[in-house]
């Protein structure tokens, strides 16, 4: 086999054609090597998983680190760390919440400075462009070189969430999507329309409202829906790939039904908080579930997971932005409070759980929403999101019949909050390897971190 050890996993049930079956699986040089009966096969070392289950490692292609800049909110070692326990094997980080941005290839290769040989998992970069870029005429040549250096696609926000990131016009939205289009990458567009977010919001300011409720009501469906109507109109006059990001409304997952049914090129994500959580909530957790865009109803809820189930929303994402707690989310004012949630270690055992354990989701489509159809789209397939031979060996080993309870203290993400805590899972992750090394091993973190960048082919 070759001068580098290898490692056989023997005995336990892996996913392939739609179904478990027990089958043995060759590591070597960080990738498959093979899948299938090894007997009698030499190899340096072999795991015995009787009883475990075998799984691909997720990728979690919507992540905010905060690294370098905001790291008293999480860093790349503190995020990553939390993704190697959680079964996430690839994060791909966003391009605003770090200083400086990744919207020049300079402040790209500075974030990468600051943050390699700190990551326990793989990772990956989305670029950055804001109205800005577009104003002073240099999105062209920006987009083109992060483009080179291999980011997966470009994010732009309806209504800006940071100072320091400013949001994109329609008109500034419809320049970039034509050069997205050139450069055959995708556009991550945060869908909320800023017109009718200011003008609710100048209605709650003068009722004078600071509770969560009002925050609900600053930030309406009608949002969403204005915002991503009009983005698929520019993705089908450009012909750019537009990916919606955290989808939070029926009435998103119903608009981008339509689209996909028109053969638009779209695709869309949505987050274990819209899946989970209900606006009734917020009476129990509080700022501790505050995102952008808010949890919604019920029937929100049901779109979702029809949607996810359906293959509407291609993939589930965490948003993972983590914050000081209680300092950044228990203030006095609602609005005060920081948005986001850290979520990259209760990711993938909630999608387990509450998707393919509770049968929403097949295994087909666990699959597809927790790592392989973002890996394809990303660019980072056949490398990432796949169990099968020739991928990087990023795998999970799942005991099914342990069951556990979320604990927030549990988390080693900086912020130590969840609105999961709680929640009993069936399935407990014991190993996860990223190219065939251990990353993650009963819930502690390797020693020592050998995540690598991985670049859009
Ligand atoms: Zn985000």
């Amino acid at each position: 086999m070759g001068p580098t050890p290898t490692l056989k996993l023997t005995k336990a049930k892996l996913p392939l054609e739609g179904r478990w079956q027990e089958s043995d699986l060759l590591i070597g040089e960080g990738r498959i090597l093979a899948v299938g009966d090894l007997t009698g096969v030499p190899v340096d070392e072999t795991w015995d998983l009787s009883g475990r289950l075998l799984l691909p490692g997720a990728v979690d292609p919507h992540v905010h680190l905060d690294d370098p800049g905001f790291t008293w909110r999480e860093d790349f070692a503190s995020g990553t760390a939390s993704a190697a326990l959680g079964g996430v094997t690839t994060v791909i980080d966003m391009p605003e919440t770090s200083l400086p941005n990744c919207r020049t290839p300079q402040g790209l290769l500075a974030k990468w400075e600051a943050v390699r040989g700190k990551a326990w998992v793989d990772y990956a970069f989305w670029g950055g462009v804001t109205g800005e870029e577009v104003q002073n005429g240099s999105y062209s040549e920006t987009m083109t070189a992060l483009a080179l250096l291999g980011v997966v696609g470009f994010k732009v926000y309806g209504v800006s969430g940071m100072e320091t990131y400013p949001r994109v016009s329609s008109g500034e939205m419809r320049a970039v999507m034509a050069k997205a289009a050139q450069l055959g990458l995708p556009v991550a567009f945060h869908a909320e329309d800023r017109d009718i977010i200011e003008e609710s919001l100048r209605g709650v300011r003068q009722s004078g409202g600071i509770g969560w409720r009002d925050y609900l009501n600053s930030r309406p469906a009608a949002a969403e829906w204005v915002a991503v109507a009009s983005a698929l109109q520019l993705a089908r006059e450009t012909g750019a790939h537009l990916h919606i990001v955290h989808v939070s409304s029926g009435v998103g997952v119903e608009l981008i039904a339509e689209a996909k049914a028109k053969g638009l090129p779209v695709s869309a994500e949505t987050c274990p908080q819209y899946l989970l959580l209900t606006e009734q909530d917020f009476i129990h957790w509080g700022a501790r579930m505050k995102t952008i865009p808010p949890v919604r109803t019920q029937w929100d809820q049901e779109m979702l997971w029809q949607g996810l189930r359906d293959g509407v929303l291609d993939f589930a994402a965490t948003d993972h932005a983590s914050c000081r707690y209680p300092e950044e989310k228990e203030t006095p004012n609602f609005f005060d409070a920081y948005a986001g949630i850290p979520g990259l270690q209760t990711f993938l055992p909630l999608i387990w759980e509450e998707g393919y354990v509770k049968g929403r989701l097949s295994l087909e489509r666990f699959l597809a929403v927790t790592g392989r159809r973002a890996a394809e789209l990303y660019g980072l397939s056949p490398r990432k999101g796949r169990l099968a031979v020739g991928a990087d060996a990023d795998l999970i080993v799942l005991d099914p019949r342990a069951r556990w309870n979320i604990r927030a203290e549990d988390l080693v993400s900086k912020g130590q909050y969840t609105p999961f805590a709680g929640r009993e899972i069936c399935g407990r992750i014991e190993k996860v390897l990223v190219r065939g090394r251990i990353a993650g091993l009963e819930g502690e973190k390797a020693k020592e971190p050998s995540g690598d960048w991985v670049k859009r082919r």
